[in-house]
Parts: structure tokens; C-alpha cells; sequence
């Protein structure tokens, strides 16, 4: 019997997909800087069903590469080009098993896509506070296997710190079940968090218990000019200063996203005239009601501070211009800016993407230091440096000159070892949130300790010796 007619043994021939032009969008990574090949791509609907599949890919050598909802960005989720492997889809695995408004948890099969998550915590006033602009597509079992990061890091932690318990099935078919719903457990290694950014290379996620938290119930978002991007920083430290524990999002961008935004996305609106040279998105939310009460002028006292900070910088020099949301859709248009910028560069150009992270204190320094490195070696290099101040980390890319520039493709490559040259000189990680995948394979053996590079390759041994799943990722 063939793999194909083993396979639709287990899940049923309604859940397998063999035809070309089928099997496409499974094929390409969202940016579309990787393809590859498959036999055929597998929907499995139940733990059950994976664990079948990989009992029956161990017995026959079969590659087993996972997907969700296709939106990385290193090629972690794409096959190699050679057609030999399988992708496990875990589109059909999208139950919430569960939620518990005690004990503030849920848990969800992997699939589950986060919008999703979102929609059905909110409904009861809680909140899972995971937030990307790829929301509408990637998977919690996605975000789990990356260890995602997105908006809401400064204040709650990466996808790991939102994780109680998973789910996993290894390579030959067992079931491994730590899907506690505990807060403290310290029943020996911590296996959860070996999985939690393994990229598909460890086993396979198929569900997750996952932390909630009461849904705020006001927001304040502004979008501030600042002076420069020492004012940046300096005023995010103010902001966490004033507001407490409330500081939720704090993103950097530069007027020249903006302007490519913009010009890709017209109907997007842009608050500020003239454009500042850097701008930071900054989110502060209570779930405290006296917060969101008007007061007897009908100022609500969370906006009120929001004003008051914003109008105290602007006396320090450190803020240029601003705007505050007063609304829900005037919010929405100020997060649409930021939400844009991914797919408006995607369109705008052929980037150099990076997903970079440094210590806050480097933060400045290491993005003027790239600036120089790079316009060194391409003077008329369109920087783009967005991202998660909050967390330190800046997306630093770079788009060719305006206009656009027929030896571009040539460029890139010393246009990247200019800003890994600045990076190397704050010790800072080529990855903050987006994982290795196959994009970054050889650069982890440059920089990554040559003991824990070791060691990774012993656990991945130990788990998957015939190496059948997600081969040529994270270890190459
Ligand atoms: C517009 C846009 C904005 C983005 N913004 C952010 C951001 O702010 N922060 C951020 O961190 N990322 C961001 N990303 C990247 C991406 O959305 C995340 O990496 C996301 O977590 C991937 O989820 P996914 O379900 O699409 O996974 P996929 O792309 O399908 O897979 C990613 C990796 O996880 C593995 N995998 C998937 N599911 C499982 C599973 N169940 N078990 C084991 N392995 C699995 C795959 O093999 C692959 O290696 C963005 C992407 C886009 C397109």
C-alpha cells in the first residue's frame, strides 16, 4: 500500500489534498522568498489522527513538515523543493476545549486561529492579549512553534509566558500530555518550554493550555512625534513610569513607513502633518472601571493621562506632535497604520527584513549605528526600522533607493552584513520573534554558543533520530 492510501486510512480521503493546484497556498511562504514541494498535505482533526500519521511516517521514513496558518516569516513551514514530504495542516484541529473563567485558562487545539481565540475570550470578558498583525490567519499551535512575540510583549510577555500546558505528539506516535491548567508545577524539566519554539522540529503541537486575563475595559492610544530615537526610548521609560503597570503596546516608526503606507494603502489616514522623522504607537489599558468613568467634565481619566503625559513631554522636547484616539474607530485607524506596514513594504519593495533584538539601553545606539553601517555601503538605502520598542525589538529593514534600483538584488547581501556588523557590537539576537526556520540556519551556527548549538542537536536526536520532521530547519 502506498503512503497516500495509508494516510487517507487514517484520516479519511476528505482530508487529504493531492491535486497541484490544490496544494499551492501550502507551498509558498507569505513573503514568497520559499517554496517547495509535497506529496500530498494532511488534515488531521484530532490528536489521534496525528499521532496515527506519525506512528505511520516513522515506520516508512516519511518527512513530516507542520503548518498552520502559513504565516512565518523564515520558510519554517515550507518543505524543502525535493517533493518527498508530507505537510500536516492543522487547519481541522480547531476546537477551544475549554475555558475557565476561575481559573483564568483555556485551552485550544492547536489550529485554533487567533482571531479566533480573541472573538471567544472577549465574549467573556476575558482576554488572551497575543496580538499580531497576522492574527486573521496564524494558528496558536503556530504561535506556540515559534514562540511568538507581536504588540502586547511589554506587558505580558512572549507566547511562552502566556502558556500553561501543551499537547505534543513525537515522532512515532506517542501522545505526551502536559496540558495542565496549573500555575506552578514543578514536577521536574520544564518540557513545554523545550517545545515552545521548536518550530515543528520536536513534535507537533495539537493543543495548548493558555493563560487569560480580565478584558481591559479602556484603552488610551496615541501616536506621538518625537524628537529622535533617544527620545523614543527615553519616553517609554516615562510612560511605564506614569501609567504604572498600563503601558500595553509601544511601537516605533519612522515617517518614512508611513508614507509607504500611505502610498500603498491610500484610504488609511495620516494623523500627523508634517510627517514626523520617528513616530512611536503607544497603547495604555485598565480593567479598572473608575479608569473608564467620566469624570464630571466628561473627561475619561485614563485619556486624561494619556493628554497629561503627552502635553508634559511635549514641554521636555522629548514629544513633537501628537494625537490620541477618542474613539474606537479612531483607534482602530491609528493601529491600521501599524498593522499596514508589513504588507505595504512587502508591496513598496523586495526589503531586507530583519527581526532584531537589543537591550533597551541599546536600543538608540544600535539603531543609528545600523543607519550609518548601511548607508556606507548603500548610500541611498531607504531606512525602515519598525517594531516593538517595548520589547527592544526593531524590525531594521531596508528598502532600495526611491524609484526603485535595477542592481538591488546585488546589494542586499552586503546591505545585511552591514546591520549584523552593528548587531554584533551590542550582542544582540538575529532573532527576536520570528525563529530561525531555513532562513537563518547558518547564521545560528555563526553566532549561537557552540555548547548549546551541541546540545540542541542531542535533544533534537533524541526526539527524532531519523530526523523525518521539519528536516532543514532551526539546526539545518
Ligand atoms: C503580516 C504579518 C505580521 C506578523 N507579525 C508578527 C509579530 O508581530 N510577531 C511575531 O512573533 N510574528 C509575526 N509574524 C510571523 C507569524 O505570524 C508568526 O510566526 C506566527 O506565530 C506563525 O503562526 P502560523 O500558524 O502561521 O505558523 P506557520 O507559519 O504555519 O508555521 C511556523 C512554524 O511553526 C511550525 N508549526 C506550526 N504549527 C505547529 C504545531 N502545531 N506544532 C509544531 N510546529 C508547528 C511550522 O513547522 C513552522 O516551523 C507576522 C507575520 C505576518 C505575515
Amino acid at each position: 500500500m502506498d503512503d497516500i492510501t495509508s494516510f487517507e486510512q487514517i484520516i479519511g480521503s476528505q482530508n487529504i489534498i493531492t491535486a497541484e493546484q490544490d496544494k499551492i497556498g501550502y507551498l509558498e511562504d507569505w513573503r514568497g522568498n520559499f517554496t517547495g514541494s509535497a506529496q500530498a498535505v494532511l488534515l488531521p482533526r484530532s490528536t489521534e489522527h496525528v499521532s496515527q500519521i506519525l506512528a505511520h511516517a516513522d515506520a516508512q521514513n516519511q518527512i513530516i513538515v507542520t503548518q498552520g496558518g502559513n504565516t512565518g516569516l523564515v520558510g519554517g513551514g515550507i518543505p524543502d523543493k525535493s517533493g518527498n514530504a508530507f505537510i500536516l495542516s492543522t487547519a481541522r484541529m480547531n476546537t477551544v476545549r475549554d475555558i475557565s473563567e476561575v481559573n483564568l485558562s483555556m485551552t485550544a487545539e492547536a489550529g485554533c486561529i487567533l482571531e479566533q481565540i480573541h472573538t471567544i475570550t472577549e465574549a467573556k470578558n476575558l482576554y488572551f492579549p497575543l496580538n499580531l498583525a497576522a492574527k486573521g490567519s496564524c494558528t496558536i499551535g503556530g504561535n506556540l512553534a515559534t514562540n511568538a512575540g507581536g504588540l502586547n510583549v511589554v506587558r505580558y510577555g512572549t507566547t511562552r509566558n502566556l502558556c500553561l500546558g501543551i499537547e505534543v505528539v513525537l515522532m512515532g506516535g506517542r501522545v505526551m500530555n502536559l496540558l495542565t491548567p496549573l500555575r506552578k508545577d514543578n514536577t521536574g524539566y520544564d518540557l513545554k518550554d523545550l517545545f515552545i519554539g521548536s518550530e515543528g522540529t520536536l513534535g507537533i503541537i495539537t493543543a495548548a493550555s493558555l493563560k487569560l486575563f480580565p478584558l481591559p475595559t479602556v484603552r488610551s492610544t496615541a501616536l506621538a512625534g518625537v524628537r529622535d530615537i533617544d527620545a523614543a526610548v527615553e519616553l517609554l521609560g516615562a510612560l511605564q513610569k506614569k501609567s504604572g503597570e498600563k503601558v500595553e503596546a509601544f511601537e516605533i516608526m519612522p515617517g518614512i513607513l508611513l508614507d509607504i503606507v500611505s502610498k500603498q494603502f491610500p484610504n488609511i489616514p495620516m494623523p500627523l502633518s508634517p510627517m514626523p522623522e520617528f513616530m512611536v504607537l503607544m497603547e495604555i489599558a485598565s480593567t479598572n472601571d473608575e479608569d473608564g468613568q467620566p469624570d464630571s467634565e466628561g473627561a475619561i481619566p485614563l485619556t486624561a493621562l494619556m493628554e497629561q503625559f503627552l502635553a508634559d513631554n511635549f514641554e521636555t522636547g522629548l514629544v513633537t506632535d501628537a494625537v490620541i484616539a477618542q474613539n474606537e474607530t479612531q483607534r482602530k485607524q491609528l493601529w491600521d497604520i501599524r498593522e499596514h506596514s508589513p504588507e505595504a513594504t512587502k508591496q513598496e519593495s523586495w526589503p531586507v527584513n530583519t527581526d532584531i533584538s537589543v537591550t533597551r539601553a541599546d536600543f538608540a545606539a544600535f539603531y543609528k549605528d545600523a543607519t550609518i553601517e548601511v548607508k556606507s555601503v548603500y548610500p541611498d538605502a531607504r531606512i525602515c526600522g519598525y517594531g516593538h520598542l517595548g520589547d527592544g525589538n526593531v524590525h531594521f529593514n531596508v528598502l532600495e533607493r526611491e524609484g526603485g534600483d535595477p542592481n538591488w538584488p546585488e546589494k542586499r547581501e552586503a546591505v545585511k552584513h552591514a546591520i549584523y556588523n552593528a548587531l554584533s557590537k551590542v550582542n544582540g539576537s538575529i532573532s527576536a520573534e520570528h525563529g530561525i526556520g531555513q532562513m537563518k540556519v547558518e547564521q545560528l551556527k555563526e553566532v549561537k554558543d557552540p555548547v548549546a548549538l551541541e546540545v540542541m542537536h542531542q535533544i533534537k536526536q533524541s526526539l527524532d533520530p531519523k530526523g523525518l520532521l521539519n528536516p532543514g530547519k532551526i539546526l539545518g
